[in-house]
């Protein structure tokens, strides 16, 4: 059989509104052509993020019902610690209410002024809580990964000629900790081999450096190593991803992404006395260490999550429809980064669009036509989010300008793949026609998320 089909049945079903060209024209005038400021309820197709939209299974939402909500001890807590226990190996499991709130509490500990955190690629929120406890966030992502158009295995990978130059130039003494990302969101959702990961364990280990994973998507990773690197075709996904926990010292989590759920992260770490200052913030901003900022049934959807997510059919089927989604519009000669990622294809908005200059943002003119044509949400990674001002507010653009399409997990047919395809190529071929924007409104940071733009004509 060649066809891959999707390793689930549907049991229930949330419909999707439809709207005329016309109401969406509306719409986006209503939301200041800005996709974060439409009401999701007006969106046909939502590929906005892949976090914290997966469809849970059966067996989450029958663990929804078993969840012990009790204060202390929770039996959902011990079935969660030992879960993510299994799958890292790590001594400390610290529940959190998602992602970012594991990453302020680790680096409220090992960040602070004078301090220089090296990652292949901060991901935002991590970037922003080494910032926000005065060190610095560095990134240093390989060569492949710097080049949009020429595919490769391990486009994630760290730079490791640079992570052992800067670490020589900074000094041990201020590089508290390591991380690295897997997959790379930011660069993305490119992998990072094992070969990769050993390597900057062992750089990292001869400097007495410990190495924390941003784990978000291990699953994915671990399947993209089971793919492309040799020696590891015949491992389960589940066996290479304790490999790759076992040469860190640590991981952040979001079980947003791969955990199947829809609120959710963890702080884990073999250190006791790091521990130890962790649930002791943990209790002050988060909740006491067995709940975390969870409730004990949003623990034992994560502890089911983390089963399927290594599931290898899921898998097939998870990377198979985003690279799907990649091949037809490559063949159809649509520019976008190459090779597809994990979680997301992100179109090259400054190919798609050369005639619009970057200070008229070819990627935000680009996900507002998607949404008119096809109802379709995406996110504008550019220079809205990413730009700055120099002195005479000239825009300084950033290194790329994208348009990310994030599938969520489980969540979406072939036939909505499909329909998704024939927009985008419908855009394609229209596109000389389009014009860019301009942005009316906006704040000092994160403006991505309520600038208000009007249409150049
Ligand atoms: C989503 C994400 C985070 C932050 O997680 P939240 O649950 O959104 O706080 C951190 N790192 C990476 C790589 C992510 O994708």
């Amino acid at each position: 059989m060649k066809t891959i089909i999707e390793p689930f049945k549907i049991k229930s079903v949330e419909p999707i509104k439809f709207t005329t060209l016309e109401e969406r024209e509306a719409i986006l005038e209503r939301g200041f052509y800005n996709l974060f400021l439409i009401p999701a309820e007006d969106v046909l197709i939502d590929l906005l993020t892949d976090s914290g939209t997966s469809a849970m299974s059966a067996d989450q939402w029958a663990g929804i019902m078993r969840g012990d909500e009790s204060y202390a001890g929770a039996r959902s807590f011990y079935r969660f610690e030992e879960k993510v226990r299994a799958l890292t190996g790590f001594r400390h499991i610290i529940p959190t209410h998602q992602g970012r709130a594991a990453e302020k509490i680790l680096f409220s500990i090992a960040g602070g002024k004078g301090k220089y955190i090296p990652n292949n690629s901060h991901f935002d929120t991590t970037r922003a809580n080494v910032e926000f406890s005065g060190a610095e966030a560095v990134d240093l992502p390989c060569d492949e990964g710097k080049d949009p158009d020429t595919p490769a295995d391990f486009k994630g990978n760290m730079d490791l000629e640079g992570l052992a130059r800067f670490i020589r130039n900074i000094g041990r003494a201020n590089i508290p900790l390591c991380m690295m990302t897997v997959t790379n969101n930011s660069g993305g959702g490119q992998p990072v081999s094992m070969a990769n990961i050993k390597a900057t364990r062992e750089l990292c280990g001869r400097n007495g450096i410990p190495l924390f994973l941003d784990a978000c998507r291990f699953a994915e990773n671990a399947y993209f190593i089971k793919r492309r690197e040799p020696g590891f075709a015949e491992r389960s996904v589940e066996s290479i991803a304790r490999e790759m926990f076992s040469y860190a010292d640590g991981a952040t989590m979001s079980a947003k992404k791969d955990a199947l759920v829809n609120m959710g992260g963890f702080l884990a770490l073999n250190d006791d006395a790091l521990a130890l200052r962790a649930r002791n913030i943990l209790i002050v901003t988060e909740g006491f260490p067995t709940y975390g900022g969870l409730a004990g049934r949003d623990l034992e959807a994560i502890a089911q999550g983390l089963d399927e997510i290594v599931d290898e059919h899921y898998l097939e089927y998870r990377i198979r429809s985003v690279e799907y989604l990649g091949e037809r519009l490559v063949k159809a000669g649509v520019p976008i980064l190459q090779p597809p990622g994990g979680h997301a294809i992100s179109l090259n908005a400054r190919k798609f669009l050369p005639h619009i200059p970057v200070d008229q943002y070819p990627g935000q003119a680009l996900s507002l036509e998607l949404f008119r044509v096809g109802g379709i949400r995406s996110a504008e990674i550019g220079s809205v989010m990413f730009g700055r001002y120099d002195r005479d507010k000239k825009l300084i653009p950033a290194r790329m300008e994208l348009v990310r399409l994030a599938i969520p997990r489980r969540v979406y047919t072939q036939s909505h793949i499909d329909y998704v395809i024939e927009a985008v190529l419908e855009v394609y071929r229209e596109r000389e026609k389009l014009r860019g924007v301009r942005i009316v409104e906006e704040a000092p940071l994160l403006r991505h998320f309520t600038a208000k733009f009007e249409k150049v004509v």
